[in-house]
């Protein structure tokens, strides 16, 4: 694999399926319509960074750590699974939720990722600032160096900062490898693939693996916490960085390369909107799939709009890469209010 030189905990369960929708390819007349089911990666219910935490705690095993740490939202699945990786390898694990997402619910503090986070015993703190990336990703070094003091050997996982080594994008260059190959097996091309951006090691996964690979794959990435200018950089950059792990030229990341559209971002991160309702309940009534109303149901939002504007022809197959998240939808009881 194109990773190979790097070390690598074994936490996912992988291959995960890659699935034709053929109820929803006949609902909207359109592409075909697969699904790559990232929500199946196990680690405490799975999802995307189940991937890329195999490389985070690679590394860190291979530094001698015995400690994770990481921030996120209070229904962060990125906190949720970096507990459960810390409890397989037997380390320390200190997680900070951060206050970020406004007018919820009860629920939303208590239910979903904090309640598996708390059943899994991690030592939380709390930053209640809302939108303030840097100022989190600092109180978790600062806390990493007192930890350092208490003879514990701690490492940080960054998914804020850019200018960090993406070590868990290239999680995704490993699944894009896989699914390039699942997609040989069953006989299809793929025109197009779908996902949602977010601290872009996804997308940057993705994106450096096709260009590794030499496939020329478009990958439409919605954003779901900044605006596509932002998430444009930020997709470019890591997109880059990952290159150069590969020991492939950076410049092939050509600025046409980085698709991202903001139009599903709504107010904002967490925040539903109308697309959200409507792309979790079609998802889930066509094929029996969940989808979470932060990361994927704003992407499948985008594929639906995409669709209905008659963006991709009926001869092509477009994959929508699920990425999980679905224990926060019980942080959102509102979403079945009038039912
Ligand atoms: C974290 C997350 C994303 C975003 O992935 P990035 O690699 O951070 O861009 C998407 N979907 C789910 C369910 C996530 O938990």
């Amino acid at each position: 694999m194109l990773t190979d030189k790097y070390p690598k905990a074994q936490l996912a369960h992988t291959p995960t399926p890659f699935e034709f929708m053929a109820n929803m390819t006949k609902k909207f007349d359109g592409p075909k319509l697969w699904i790559k089911r990232d929500d199946a990666t196990g680690l405490a219910m799975g999802g995307n960074k189940a991937r890329q935490l195999e490389f985070y705690v690679g590394k860190a095993q291979a530094d001698g750590c015995d400690t994770l740490l990481t921030t996120g939202a209070v229904q962060s699945n990125h906190v949720r699974m970096t507990v459960a990786a810390a409890r397989k390898m037997g380390w320390h694990v200190e997680v900070q939720l951060e206050h970020r997402v406004d007018g919820r619910l009860p629920e939303y503090e208590d239910s979903g990722n904090p309640f598996l986070d708390k059943l899994m015993g991690a030592k939380i703190h709390n930053y209640p600032v809302g939108e303030d990336e840097n100022g989190a990703d600092q109180v978790m070094y600062d806390r990493a160096d007192e930890l350092a003091e208490e003879g514990y050997k701690p490492f940080v996982i960054p998914l804020g900062a850019v200018g960090k080594t993406p070590w868990g994008a290239l999680g995704y260059v490993d699944c894009v490898e896989e699914l390039l190959l699942q997609a040989q097996a069953t006989g299809m091309k793929i025109d197009a693939i779908v996902l949602p951006t977010g601290s872009a090691n996804t997308h940057a996964g993705v994106l450096a693996g096709l260009i590794a690979l030499n496939s020329d794959i478009p990958v439409y990435g919605f954003c779901v916490r900044r605006d596509k200018v932002a998430q444009f950089e930020r997709v470019l950059v890591k997109t880059r960085k990952v290159l150069q792990l590969l020991g492939v030229d950076e410049n092939k990341a050509t600025h046409d390369l980085v698709k991202c559209e903001d139009w599903v971002l709504g107010p904002g991160y967490g925040q539903l909107t109308t697309e959200v309702h409507e792309a979790i309940e079609i998802l889930g009534h066509e094929e029996g799939i969940l989808l979470d109303p932060t990361y994927t149901a704003k992407s499948m939002a985008g594929m639906i709009g995409m669709i209905r504007d008659g963006q991709f022809t009926k001869d092509q197959n477009v994959v929508f890469l699920h990425t999980g998240g679905t224990p926060a939808l019980f942080g959102y009881p509102e979403l079945i209010a009038n039912k």
